[in-house]
């Protein structure tokens, strides 16, 4: 049995695959520093599976900077490249190291592997991930990457099994981190999300887009460390509408709160232009992620702000979260696909295994 693990700084969340089966869930939160090996001793515990029972563990790993583009087994150099990526990713690889080291302390020979966020992106033209930055700076890493990988990754795979692989496809991932990712031919080409999570999308608690002078500005007043926390912890639907969950914004009926789910449906649309352009146009739209698969209200505003590309909604069935929401008059197609992001990386693993035993 392969265990998937998703491992943040204070939470520890298990799935196990047989195959493509998932068979035990288990998540741990409220981790103290240093307690992400008991919490994976009390995860599987909570899934009922003995460590015994693992020949390989796979994780989320965020962040795979310019050089780890595919999901890999973890041997030291991996490791050194996980590590060489936390400041890329200093709220998020540094937690996935330490996943990664609870697991070797629990089970030593246990084979591990990684599954980057970024890899996906890999694809995209140097074009559309180069910033326009002096050589120097652009050498140290700092370019566009982009995110949810794992996540576009399987709606891919799950649209492909279904012989509904659109050639230009506007795939939507809208949960607490939201992007959008550009996919022509099964491949992205384009997507939100920059050097960091914290790009494009208006988010739950990170602004989204914003000037390079205002991050200053910022950093000016308050100093980086606590710029960083106001830009990725304290901004988003959380700041406009006084939540990061939509539901209590939808309940709040409060100006600022129907002003932070406008701000949120409006930089959908004007980023989705983005992608379609990227893409020379669009033949469908997916959603994914908490918002993308239960927020009507949302969907239905992103989808009628692009009436204009011949996107046409069916209310009925957006108002009931149905997983086909164009109508018969739409250029477009538009799904809801759940997502389905540790079943990707069990599958990724398992090739990965497959061709060593090969
Ligand atoms: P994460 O990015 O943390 O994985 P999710 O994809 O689970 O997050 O999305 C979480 C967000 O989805 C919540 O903050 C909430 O805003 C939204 N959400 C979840 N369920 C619903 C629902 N039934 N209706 C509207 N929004 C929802």
């Amino acid at each position: 049995m392969l265990l998937i693990v998703n491992a943040g700084s204070s939470s520890l969340k298990l799935k196990v695959f047989d195959g493509a089966e998932e068979v035990a869930k288990a998540s741990v939160e409220r981790i103290a520093a240093g307690g992400h090996r008991v919490a994976l001793e009390q995860g599987l515990a909570e899934a009922g599976v003995p460590v015994t029972r693992l020949h390989a563990a796979a994780h989320r790993v965020v962040h795979g900077g310019a050089g780890l583009t595919a999901t890999c087994r973890i041997t030291p150099a991996v490791l050194a490249g996980i590590e060489a990526c936390v400041p890329l990713a200093p709220l998020h690889n540094p937690a996935n190291l330490v996943g990664i080291q609870a697991v070797a302390e629990l089970a030593p020979n246990l084979p591990q592997y990684a599954c980057f966020d970024t890899a996906f992106h890999a694809t995209n033209p140097k074009v559309a991930t180069d910033y326009a930055l002096p050589c120097e700076e652009r050498q140290r890493g700092l370019r566009r990457y982009g995110f949810h990988g794992t996540s576009y990754a399987a709606l891919v795979r799950i649209l492909s099994a279904r012989g509904a692989l659109p050639e230009r496809l506007l795939a939507c991932h809208l949960g607490n981190g939201a992007s959008l990712c550009a996919i022509v031919n099964g491949r992205s080409v384009a997507t939100t999300m920059g050097y960091s999570p914290l790009d494009g999308l208006t988010m739950g608690t990170r602004s989204g887009a914003i000037d390079g002078n205002a991050v200053l500005r910022l950093a000016e007043l308050h100093g980086v460390a606590r710029a960083g926390e106001i830009l990725n912890r304290e901004s988003g639907l959380l700041a406009l509408g006084g939540s990061n969950d939509l539901r209590a914004l939808h309940r709040a009926g409060t100006t600022e709160a129907a002003f932070a789910l406008e701000h949120f449906a409006y930089w959908a649309v004007r980023h989705a232009g983005s992608m379609v352009a990227a893409m020379g146009g669009l033949d469908a739209v997916v959603f994914t992620g908490g918002i993308g698969e239960n927020d009507h209200w949302v969907r239905g505003n992103i989808l009628r702000g692009l009436r204009f590309m011949g996107v046409e909604v069916d209310e009925p069935a957006n108002r009931q979260n149905a997983s086909e929401l164009h109508d018969t008059a739409s250029r477009v197609a538009i799904w809801i696909v759940p997502a389905d992001e540790e079943r990707q990386i069990a599958l990724e693993a398992q090739v990965v295994i497959a061709g060593e035993g090969a």
